[in-house]
C-alpha cells in the first residue's frame, strides 16, 4: 500500500515514510491511494480490539518494513481497553478514555510511538535519535509525552504556553523528563506554533536533530482511529443485529475521519454526525456547501476550539461531490450554554458525568429521532473537573491512570517565544 497526497504534487510514499514526513512535501495530508478490500465479515467481533487492530491495519502496512511487527506493535500500543457500553434503550457510549491519558488521542500517538521506536530504536547510537517537536494547548501534548516517554532512538521537546492551559493539564504535560522536555512558553499558542514552525524551516538544526512532528494529522495516528470506529460497528452490531450511527465530537476532524475511513472500508457504519461546538465551520459547510474557515472561537470544549480543521482535506477527498455527504453525515453546532446544561443534567439524567467535548455528542443523540447511535466519549471528565465539578456540585472520581499522572515530580522550563531560547534549553534538558 502507498500512500498520496491530498494536493497530488508529492510523490508516492510507504507507510513507514509517510509517519516519518507528517506533511506530504506539497503541504497536503496522507491519505491511502486505494481503500483495500477489507472482508468486514471476515473480523471476529469475539477479538480483542488490538487483534481486530492488526488485522485492520495489516493491508495498510503491506510491504512495508513495519509489517512483519504490526501484531506485536498493536498488541503494546493497546494495552488498555476499548468500552462500548450501553447507555439506554438504542444508544451505546463508546468510552475512548482509558488510557494513560484519558483521552482518544491516546491510541494513535501510543501506536505511533510504537512505530518510531522499532524504526529509531534499533540503532541504538545518539546520533541516529529522533527529536519530535509538539506545540499543544492541551490533549495533545500529554498523549505525545505519555506515548513517547523511556522510549529508545527518540527525544520528545512539548511547547505549550505558559497561561494558557489549566492546572491539572500543565501537570499532565510537566510530569515526564528524561527524553520528554516540557517546556512553557511566555506567550500565546500560536508563538508556540510559530516556534515550532521556525524550527522546521530551519534546515541545519532540522537535519542535526533529525527534526520529526507527531501531530493529529499524521497518518499514523489516522489509522488507528479508523481501526476503534470500524470495530465499534462490528461490536455493536453483533450485539444489536443493527448497523449504529456514530456521533463524533469535531474539531480538526481526525477522530470524524477515521469514522468516514471505516464506513468507505465497508465496515457497518449506517451514519456519521459531527457534534461540534460554538466553532460552526463544519456544520455551516454542511449547510451551505462554502467552504469558509475562520479564526477560532474559545468555548469549553477548547479542544475541538479549531476554526479551519486540517482534515477537511481528507474529507473532501472523500466527497468531491459535496451534496453526496448528505447520505452519509449530518452535523451540529453546540454552544456553551448547552454543553453546560447536558453536563449538569448527567448524573441525575444518565447517571454518568461527560467532559464538555462528549457533551456535544450527548446533545446531538437527543436530536436525533432514530435510534440505534453510539455517542463517542473523547475524553473522560476527570480532565475537566474545573468545568464539570461546578456544575455537578461534587468532585469527579479520577480514574487510576490520571492519578498516577498527578503523582509524579514536575519538570518543566520556561523559555521565551525564540527559537534559540528552544535551542538552548532543548540541550540542557534532554538526555
Ligand atoms: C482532540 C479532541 C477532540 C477533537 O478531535 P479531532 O480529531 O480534532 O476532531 C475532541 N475531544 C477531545 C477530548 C479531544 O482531546
Amino acid at each position: 500500500m502507498r500512500f498520496v497526497s491530498t494536493r497530488k504534487r508529492a510523490r508516492p510514499a510507504s507507510f513507514s515514510e509517510a509517519i516519518l514526513g507528517g506533511l506530504a512535501p506539497d503541504g497536503g495530508l496522507y491519505v491511502p491511494e486505494a481503500f483495500p478490500d477489507l472482508r468486514p465479515e471476515s473480523f471476529d467481533p469475539g477479538r480483542s480490539f488490538a487483534e481486530l487492530a492488526a488485522g485492520f491495519l495489516e493491508p495498510f502496512l503491506q510491504r512495508d518494513p513495519l509489517a512483519p511487527q504490526l501484531a506485536s506493535i498493536c498488541e503494546r500500543a493497546f494495552d488498555f481497553p476499548l468500552v462500548l457500553r450501553e447507555l439506554e434503550d438504542a444508544t451505546s457510549v463508546l468510552e475512548l478514555f482509558h488510557g494513560p491519558t484519558a483521552a482518544f488521542k491516546d491510541f494513535g500517538a501510543r501506536f505511533l510511538a510504537e512505530c518510531f521506536e522499532q524504526i529509531f530504536g534499533e540503532a541504538g547510537d545518539q546520533s541516529s535519535e529522533a527529536t519530535i517537536l509538539v506545540a499543544t494547548s492541551g490533549d495533545t501534548g500529554a498523549a505525545v509525552a505519555s506515548a513517547f516517554h523511556g522510549r529508545r532512538g527518540v527525544r520528545v521537546a512539548i511547547l505549550f504556553p505558559m497561561d494558557g492551559v489549566s492546572p491539572r493539564q500543565a501537570k499532565h504535560l510537566t510530569c515526564w523528563g528524561g527524553n520528554v522536555a516540557s517546556f512553557a512558553v511566555r506567550g500565546s499558542f500560536d508563538d508556540c506554533q510559530r516556534v515550532v514552525k521556525e524550527a522546521f524551516q530551519d534546515p541545519d538544526w532540522r537535519r542535526s536533530t533529525r527534526l520529526t512532528s507527531a501531530n493529529s494529522i499524521n497518518i499514523g495516528r489516522l489509522l488507528p482511529q479508523a481501526a476503534y470506529h470500524a470495530v465499534t460497528s462490528l461490536w455493536y452490531r453483533h450485539r444489536h443485529g443493527v448497523e449504529p450511527g456514530i456521533i463524533v465530537p469535531s474539531g480538526n476532524m481526525g477522530n470524524a475521519v477515521g469514522s468516514f475511513w471505516a464506513k468507505r472500508l465497508g465496515f457497518p457504519i449506517r451514519q456519521i454526525a459531527l457534534a461540534c461546538n460554538d466553532n460552526r465551520v463544519v456544520p455551516d459547510w454542511f449547510d451551505s456547501g462554502e467552504w469558509e474557515p475562520r479564526p477560532p472561537v474559545q468555548t469549553l470544549a477548547n479542544a475541538m476550539d479549531v476554526g479551519n480543521p486540517s482534515n477537511m482535506e481528507r474529507l473532501f477527498e472523500l466527497y468531491p461531490d459535496h451534496a453526496r455527504i448528505h447520505a452519509d453525515a449530518s452535523a451540529l453546532a453546540v454552544d456553551d450554554s448547552t454543553i453546560r446544561e447536558v453536563i449538569a443534567a448527567g448524573p441525575e439524567r444518565w447517571g454518568r458525568e461527560w467532559c464538555p467535548h462528549t457533551a456535544t455528542a450527548v446533545y446531538f443523540r437527543e436530536q436525533l429521532t432514530s435510534d440505534h447511535w453510539v455517542i463517542v466519549a473523547t475524553a473522560h471528565p476527570a480532565k475537566f473537573d474545573s468545568i464539570v465539578e461546578p456544575l455537578i456540585g461534587r468532585p469527579v472520581e479520577i480514574p487510576e491512570s490520571l492519578a498516577q499522572l498527578l503523582s509524579r515530580p514536575t519538570n518543566v522550563s520556561e523559555i521565551e517565544p525564540e527559537l534559540d531560547d528552544l535551542r538552548r534549553s532543548m540541550e540542557a534538558a534532554l538526555d
